[in-house]
């Protein structure tokens, strides 16, 4: 990587400087009262030091701050939830653009239409959608951004049922990398639309979705766990049920140890289990048979079912996951779970470094399946189940043992595996899966690309490189 000589505080001070006289919002440097609360992510892993946050207000402060930092060519990322995993949303000595004071949603109930801004968090727009009883697909954990989320893709509890967030979308507004406004739907700007719909934050600061709405404010969630003993024959008979199951039914088996709670039998606390968690979005009388036969296979003291709300749904797993700890990831799919896969699991789940760590698997499928590979730029649709290996631990001491047996178990497993990522499951070690993430669209990515960010001002993310671009940058990307 070229670095220019300038030292990186220069660069910050020269883009406050040029947004002090124009900028509405909050401009917070080292020195300032609330930049060490606002220079923290979610990932635990990433304690870096950005020279400038501009927590912007509006559109006209996006394109102000995007302005400043082409002029000036600082190192740039863009911060919505903060809940990159690999880290993206900050940087040491750059410039964060921060959008957690655009938080407005307007939902029009008789279109079953919203939009929302660019730095909503999950829960803002379910909270707002739900008031008319509507609901827009979206992730599992409400304190997660609705803008990184839906830009890489966005898989939740709804995904089968409805598609992911990103086929639900049906227009942006976004700043892009000469600051101008641009919009881009299925009539303006389509390549764009394309690309937005699985890109990631490649194209520009997205200042505004707008989406399609869906009535739903129940479901019925059923959960169990299975013993290490059972994992083996679980795994078998979820491949086979997963095939024929209807699009309200959704499954996803999470590999882990079991916590050491009053909820969990006590001769399976602390033990290999898989936990599945069972969600019906259909007719509740409809689903029982379904739902009793998916929790056959679960040690029968650990099963509960019951009819939730559904903002109680989008809410539960929020403290499982909370900020501050230490989390990295790898991810892939697998057209067919094969036998000597499940082998290379059961072997894995006795072996977990942490009490937190998990292997996450769900079952794509249903709506999202139905949307043609070539249609939006997320990544591949055919291989309906999506593993994720999600290590979640507390301090750097272990941070060796449970990076370690992520690389490890994924190495063993890659061979099994469809070529491809999810983009919102990838680590920051991980750039060079990035095309392999978009496939037979990598050409037409990198040509979108070079047509909005020829100069790639936008590359804190899974970078889709720009044709002839040469780095170069007053500011360093430090690792972890
Ligand atoms: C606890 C947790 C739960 C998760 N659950 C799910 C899940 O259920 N389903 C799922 O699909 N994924 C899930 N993810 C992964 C999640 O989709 C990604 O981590 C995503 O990047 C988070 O978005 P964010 O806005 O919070 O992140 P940020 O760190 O704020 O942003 C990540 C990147 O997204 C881009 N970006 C964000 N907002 C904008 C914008 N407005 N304009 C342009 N670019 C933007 C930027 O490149 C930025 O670097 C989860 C992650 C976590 C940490």
């Amino acid at each position: 990587m070229k670095v220019k000589s300038m030292p990186t505080t220069s660069a910050s001070e020269e883009v406050y400087r040029f947004l002090q006289e124009r900028f509405k919002g909050d401009l917070l440097r080292p020195q300032s009262a609330g930049y060490e609360q606002a220079r923290v992510i979610w990932n635990g892993m990433f304690d870096r030091k950005p020279g400038l946050i501009a927590r912007c207000t509006d559109v006209t402060d996006v394109q102000n701050a995007v302005r400043a930092a082409a002029k000036v060519g600082i190192l740039t990322a863009i911060r919505c939830g903060g809940h990159s995993l690999a880290g993206f949303s900050t940087c040491d000595g750059g410039m964060v653009i921060d959008l957690s004071r655009m938080r407005q949603v307007e939902v029009d109930p008789g279109a079953r239409r919203a939009r929302f801004a660019g730095g909503c968090l999950l829960g803002s727009v379910d909270g707002a959608t739900q008031n008319a009883g509507l609901v827009f697909p979206s992730g599992v954990v409400s304190h997660t951004g609705a803008g990184g989320l839906i830009l890489g893709g966005g898989t939740g509890w709804l995904t089968r049922r409805f598609g992911l967030s990103c086929d639900n979308v049906e227009g942006f507004t976004l700043v892009t990398a000469d600051s101008s406004v641009v919009r881009c739907n299925s009539t303006e700007n389509q390549d764009l639309f394309w690309a937005l719909r699985g890109g990631g934050g490649n194209f520009g600061v997205v200042t505004e979705f707008q989406v399609r709405l869906h009535p739903l404010t129940t479901v019925v969630l059923s959960e169990g766990l299975t013993p290490e003993a059972g994992i083996r024959p679980l795994l078998e008979f979820w491949r086979e049920f997963m095939a024929d199951a209807p699009i309200d039914l959704k499954w996803n088996i999470d590999l882990r140890l079991a916590p050491q709670t009053d909820k969990v039998p006590v001769q399976l606390r602390g033990r290999p289990v898989a936990g599945s968690s069972v969600i019906w979005t259909g007719d509740p009388e409809a689903g029982r048979a379904y739902l009793d036969r998916a929790l056959s296979q679960s040690h029968p003291d650990s099963v509960r079912t019951r009819i939730l709300p559904f903002l109680t749904l989008q809410t539960m797993a929020d403290s499982d996951f909370p900020h501050g700890r230490r989390y990295y990831t790898k991810s892939g799919y697998f057209t067919a779970l094969k036998d000597s896969t499940i082998d290379l699991l059961v072997e894995a789940v006795a072996t977990i470094p942490s009490p937190d760590t998990q292997i996450e698997f769900a079952y794509l499928g249903g709506a999202a399946g139905q949307v043609g590979a070539d249609e939006t730029a997320f990544g591949d649709r055919s291989a309906p189940f999506i593993m994720n290996l999600l290590a979640n631990w507390q301090g750097p001491s272990a941070d060796a043992g449970n990076i370690g047996w992520v690389r490890g178990l994924f190495n063993k497993l890659r061979p099994a595996m469809k070529p491809g990522v999810y983009i919102n499951f990838m680590s920051g070690d991980e750039q060079d899966r990035v095309p392999e993430a978009y496939h037979q669209r990598w050409d037409r990515m990198v040509t979108v690309k070079s047509h909005y960010d020829p100069k790639n001002l936008f590359r804190l993310n899974q970078n889709v490189v720009p044709r002839d671009f040469h780095h170069q940058t007053r500011t360093s990307i430090s690792s972890p």
